[in-house]
């Protein structure tokens, strides 16, 4: 009986200590229609179809407050304004990711383009795409939809 109580402690501990780290990157996964629900029509269509919004019209391309801009699905910290550059593209830019964002890439082959995608890892909503015409200091333009984005001031 011993070794089996034994052996139940420590599949405790484990599930335990499992669970503390799947709350810090939890997966947010939701139905279309949950999703459709929780965004306006605008950011539905960028986030969950794959949309892009036009150039120069979203509300973050010409936005140069200090902060940081989270996932508009899952709230996951995706960009700081520290990062924020103005690419001229009319698509709010950056040249890194928050350290240790969810931010995934993956190849996009649509539209007749080779193009690298880049996702929220944290609930899979589709951001932007990621171009090698950057500046200093990493050479990477992170092209993003405003309507991907929520914008939270620095206190
Ligand atoms: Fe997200």
């Amino acid at each position: 009986m011993k070794p089996v109580l034994f052996a139940l402690f420590f599949l405790t501990l484990f599930l335990c200590a499992g669970r503390a780290h799947a709350a810090v990157q939890e997966k947010v996964e939701k139905s279309e229609e949950e999703w459709r629900a929780l965004l306006t029509p605008e950011q539905f269509e960028i986030t969950r179809k794959k949309g892009t919004e036009r150039a120069f019209t979203g509300a973050y391309w010409d936005h140069h407050e200090k902060g940081v801009y989270a996932c508009v699905c899952c709230g996951a910290l995706l960009f700081s304004s520290e990062a924020k550059y103005d690419s001229g593209s009319g698509w709010p830019s950056y040249w890194a990711t928050i350290e240790g964002a969810p931010v995934v890439e993956k190849r996009d082959v649509s539209f007749g383009m080779i193009r690298t995608e880049v996702l929220c890892g944290r609930c899979d909503a589709h951001l932007g795409h990621l171009f090698s015409d950057g500046p200093p200091p990493s050479g990477l333009r992170y092209c993003i939809n405003s309507a991907a984005l929520t914008f939270i001031p620095a206190e």
